[in-house]
């Protein structure tokens, strides 16, 4: 079911569990801001997960709340994920859903990293 970006955080959310060590998860990087871990249910060759450490439940949420280091941190981290996975050079699409028409799934802000195949049009 989609999320509604307005609520408030569940700390029940999968992404929470994952940052609490309660369920596993493909790790690619983690820092002290953020998490990286490869998609469950991957839509391109490569497609990981970027998410903050702190609870935020959407990118509105995170730029209205987050503090200066904690934003800073997350889109260095963002960035070094895709660089250390040699991504830059074919190149690489970023996504962050936020609220129902977007279809966000997971009340916890993250980030998509798609790469490996040729994307096409962005709202396909
Ligand atoms: P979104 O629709 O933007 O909220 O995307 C949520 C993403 O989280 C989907 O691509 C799911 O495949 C992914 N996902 C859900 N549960 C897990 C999990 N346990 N580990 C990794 N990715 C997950």
């Amino acid at each position: 079911m989609a999320v509604d970006a307005t609520q408030p955080y569940d700390d029940q959310n999968v992404f929470a569990k994952i940052l609490r060590g309660e369920i596993p998860c493909r790790k690619v990087y983690e820092d002290e801001w953020s998490l990286a871990f490869h998609d469950i249910n991957p839509q391109s060759p490569t497609h990981i997960l970027v998410i903050p450490k702190g609870a935020y439940v959407s990118w509105d949420d995170f730029s209205a709340k987050a503090s200066d280091g904690e934003i800073t941190g997350f889109v260095r981290a963002v960035g070094f994920v895709a660089r250390e996975a040699g991504l830059v050079a074919p190149g690489y699409r970023l996504l962050a859903n936020t609220g129902t028409n977007s279809h966000q799934e997971v009340p916890h802000l993250h980030v998509h990293v798609f790469a490996g195949r040729q994307l096409g049009p962005l709202l396909a």
